[in-house]
């Protein structure tokens, strides 16, 4: 378990791990603060499909990009469907979904790899980012952990990929599960939490049901454990609990909000 910490530019504020970025790693998850949007958008807005102004939303992605000394060419970002199909992208994907919105990788949440001086880009609000990398293949993937994806076991997925496509030891990945919406804040009706339970058979506390029948569920602690299945040691798994719900100052919060908001970026990359 590495720690995190939020790091203040002077321009923006991000969460990284430091152990990561010694490796070569880039990593960070944005904050809210530091850009230039406006309104319910404000101020550094990652996300192009939200109705905010483009020319803004690329400012805000330069200003994230410049921390880590790359161009949004070197970006490569995926649809998010809330699905858990994995992609490998490399070179030939330089800049999808930069720029503009219909040129990401279509139909999945989750990309893999291993060409330095590329940097994946997905975008949050409440959902779990979830970051991995192989420091001993030196592959890195992000996954994009919504309900959905988490119920289709996308870590596990991504796991695999890493491990088919260039012989990544589950033993040897290093996690790290970013902000999302917290176990107290994820209400769900009693239908899903009898699907959670049955897909995630005697991990029964991962779902809460409080006096007042009132379901809670806990995502990052079920992709912790999503991940442990698949063979990653559990010291190896970093998580922070900062809750996108309860932080209106760090973060945007599709549920706070009720949908009329903005979005959080995780940047995960190798610089070498
Ligand atoms: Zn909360």
């Amino acid at each position: 378990m590495q720690p995190w910490i939020i790091r203040d530019t002077g321009t923006i504020k991000y969460i990284t791990l430091p152990g990561w970025e010694a490796e070569g790693v880039a990593l960070a998850f944005s904050t809210r603060l530091g850009g230039v949007s406006q309104g319910i958008h404000e101020s550094l807005n990652m996300g192009l499909h939200v109705e905010d102004q483009d020319e803004l939303v690329l400012e805000n992605r330069r200003r994230l990009a410049a921390v880590f000394d790359f161009n949004l060419d070197a970006v490569v970002c995926c649809q998010q469907v809330h699905g858990n199909q994995v992609a490998v992208v490399g070179e030939a994907d330089r800049g999808r979904g930069a720029f503009r919105l219909g040129d990401e990788i279509p139909g999945c949440d989750a990309l893999v790899t291993v060409q330095p001086g590329i940097f994946l880009l997905s975008f949050y609000a409440d959902c779990v980012p979830l970051y991995l990398f192989d420091p001993l293949q030196r592959v890195v993937a992000s996954a994009h952990c919504g309900w959905k994806g988490t119920m289709g076991r996308i870590g596990r997925h991504t796991i695999d990929m890493m491990n088919r496509q260039f012989g990544t030891r589950p033993e040897s990945v290093w996690a790290f599960i970013g902000p999302g919406i917290g176990a107290p804040c994820f209400e769900i009706n009693p239908d899903l939490a009898a699907r959670v339970n049955a897909e995630f058979t005697g991990w029964h506390d991962i779902i809460n049901r409080d006096r007042q029948d009132r379901y809670t569920w806990d995502l990052q602690e079920t992709n912790a454990r999503i991940l442990q299945a698949a063979g990653v040691m559990s010291r190896n798994i970093s998580i922070c609990s900062l809750c996108t719900v309860c932080q209106p100052d760090l973060f945007f919060s599709y549920r706070r909000e009720k949908g009329l908001t903005g979005r959080m970026a995780a940047v995960l990359g190798l610089q070498y």
